[in-house]
């Protein structure tokens, strides 16, 4: 939004009008929602369908990372958090090459880390430390009520979709969104709502609290969790700062309660069948 003060006064007004229009379209659809959904609200499984389908769709249209090394890294970080997370999900990860310091899982294990991101964490561990709460945000069933209903409106003809493909440059913060607002259909409403998701104070805990733990039971050193808010200031301050980054709780709170949670994940650690420590330096 604050960019729209870098345009010329006529863009600015078209702009703005049409954000209105869109605002009175979403209006629109959620009123008349509860009126025109006869059908269930989707399952779960109806929702990690059309997150593999948005997921796919990002696969497609984003340049993936040739780095090797590093998406060896990113592979084997995936693949140990999934399995210490215990989900059965059909998990797949990808390195998106992009400046922006950006990763997540959709539901149903769909995971993206961006090359933006990998200098700023330094090892191994804090890449763990960052997949393991983007993970327990899918793992806990975190946004789940919203992402369904993106769906149950695209189902009853309401105008999400539409609104997605039109305003997409508008109303996304990110490329990836961005990317996705053509796509059109229930997957595209999905990814809308995946990237602008803001979870609550309790579920930001949780999935800090959660991911500590997947990477001490996954084998890096959880205390590594702490080490990486240290390292963050220099990526502060951007416009849109990535979800896991996210500012509730604050970075204060949010540092005091690993620590407060570290000696149960310790525990965790102690008992891994394989340690990596901090795991190789991302250089
Ligand atoms: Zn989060």
């Amino acid at each position: 939004m604050v960019d729209w003060a870098q345009n010329g006064g006529s863009v600015n007004l078209i702009k703005i009008t049409f954000v209105i229009a869109l605002s009175f379209l979403f209006l629109f659809s959620n009123i008349t929602c509860s009126t025109i959904t006869s059908g269930k609200t989707p399952s779960e499984s109806e929702i990690n369908k059309e997150a593999a389908k948005a997921y796919s769709d990002i696969k497609a249209k984003s340049k993936i990372s040739t780095r090797q090394d590093w998406n060896a890294m990113v592979q084997r970080v995936a693949k140990r958090i999934a399995g210490a997370s215990g989900e059965n999900f059909q998990w797949e990860a990808i390195l998106i090459e992009s400046p922006e310091p950006n990763a997540w899982c959709m539901p149903g294990g769909k995971i993206a880390v961006y090359t933006g991101i990998m200098p700023v964490l330094k090892t191994e561990g804090a890449l763990a430390a960052v997949l393991g709460h983007e993970v327990a945000h899918a793992t806990r069933r975190h946004g789940l009520k919203g992402y369904a209903r993106a769906i149950e409106e695209q189902q009853a003809g309401a105008l999400i979709g539409v609104a997605t493909a039109v305003g997409g440059q508008l109303l996304c913060k990110t490329e990836n969104c961005r990317l996705l607002t053509g796509l059109g259909g229930a997957a595209a409403g999905i990814a809308l709502t995946f990237f602008n998701r803001k979870f609550s104070r309790d579920d930001e805990s949780e999935a800090d609290q959660f991911g500590q733990n997947y990477m001490a039971k996954a084998g890096y050193d959880p205390s590594e969790s702490i080490k990486l808010w240290e390292r963050m200031g220099s990526v502060k301050g951007g416009s849109a700062p990535p979800e896991w980054m996210s500012t509730h709780p604050s970075d204060t709170h949010r540092r005091e309660q690993l620590n407060q949670w570290l000696p149960e994940s310790q525990k965790i650690y102690h008992q891994a069948p394989q340690k990596y420590g901090t795991g190789n330096e991302i250089k």
